[in-house]
């Protein structure tokens, strides 16, 4: 089985006195073994409140999910038990986030950190786990390992400081990585030795690895596959080549504009008019017509379904067939 993840129709509801937020409205998407998929969306799409629910650390309250399935390696993990999903994760699925300084703990040094899950979850003794944690580091190619392996996260450069993060997620070998927007924080060069990493271990590990970003520059040299979110949908989904070539969303359309490109410099970049929506409030028809310089009547009454536009592509627009059938 090469299905590592499939996660089905989710929704996910943030509950406060103020009102009901539908964060997630019926998100779906699958990885493979081996594969890239990337989640592209702006800041409060649902992006990482899909990926944390897979990884079973929502905050609950104010989120719950109301709906749908997750299934890892056909396991729901929606009925799953809390010491269950503690299980799986480090040892089948793992997580990066975009702040690595807060993630790891400052008053001890790295090695301590990476080492703890050998000697807990191993039952390896601290010398041994020390050992296996400058491993780690030489795999991330991290240089001089074994004497950074005793520093502190201070003591490392933000993209040095990912590494140390990549390094700790994959400690215990999980064949699912998601990372979180792991590059936001980084100058252009250090992002792209990160995801030229990220894509190396994936290949060598045959991992399942999910690319959350609001970038599109970021992923378009790894990304296998794309999923494109708004306001808690996935809008557009396809093969990297097939969506760079020809966005079958204006949303996307949207996205590929605001694209720095190096040819460009010092231009505006085109960015998408307004703003995202409230999500206690989302517009009826499509989602997106308000930012929307297709939009003609019909977006503002109906909601467009998912067409289906062959070879796994699908956009939920209503003139999906016309996009992508341009010039
Ligand atoms: Fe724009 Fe209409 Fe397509 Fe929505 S359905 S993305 S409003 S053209
Ligand atoms: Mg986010």
């Amino acid at each position: 089985e090469s299905r590592l993840l499939e996660v089905e129709d989710l929704h996910v509801e943030f509950r406060s006195k103020d009102g009901t937020a539908n964060v997630l409205n019926g998100v779906s998407y699958h990885v493979d073994a081996g594969e890239t998929l990337a989640v592209l969306g702006e800041s409060g799409s649902g992006k990482s409140v899909t990926a944390q629910t897979v990884m079973g650390i929502l905050d609950t309250p104010p989120g719950f999910v109301t709906g749908g399935s997750i299934r890892y390696r056909g396991e729901e993990m929606l009925t799953a038990g809390e010491e269950r999903r503690r299980e799986l994760r480090g040892e089948n699925m793992a997580m990066i986030f975009q702040d690595a300084l807060s993630a790891l703990n400052p008053v001890f040094t790295v090695g301590f950190q990476i080492a703890e899950q050998f000697r807990f979850r191993r039952g390896m003794s601290r010398k041994d786990a020390m050992a296996k944690a400058a491993e780690m580091l030489d795999m991330v190619k991290i240089p001089n390992a074994k004497q950074r392996v005793k520093e502190f996260p201070h003591q490392f450069s933000g993209g040095m400081r990912q590494r140390v993060m990549i390094a700790m997620s994959l400690a215990l070998d999980p064949d699912l990585l998601i990372a979180d927007e792991p590059t936001t924080a980084l100058d252009v060069t250090v992002q792209a030795q990160i995801m030229d990493l990220l894509d190396e271990l994936r290949r060598e590990r045959g991992m399942g690895l999910i690319l959350i970003t609001h970038d599109l520059g970021v992923v378009a040299e790894v990304a296998d596959r794309i999923s494109v979110m708004y306001a808690g949908r996935v809008v557009e989904k396809a093969d990297a080549h097939s969506l760079y070539k020809q966005p079958g969303h204006p949303y996307t359309e949207g996205l590929m504009e605001s694209i720095p490109r190096l040819d460009m410099k010092g231009h505006e970049l085109a960015s998408i008019q307004g703003l995202p929506p409230t999500l206690t409030n989302i517009p009826p028809g499509c989602p997106f017509h308000p930012r929307c310089h297709r939009a003609e009547d019909a977006c503002r009454e109906k909601v467009p379904e998912f067409h289906d536009l062959g070879l796994g592509r699908a956009s939920a627009c209503h003139f999906a067939e016309e996009l992508i059938s341009r010039d």
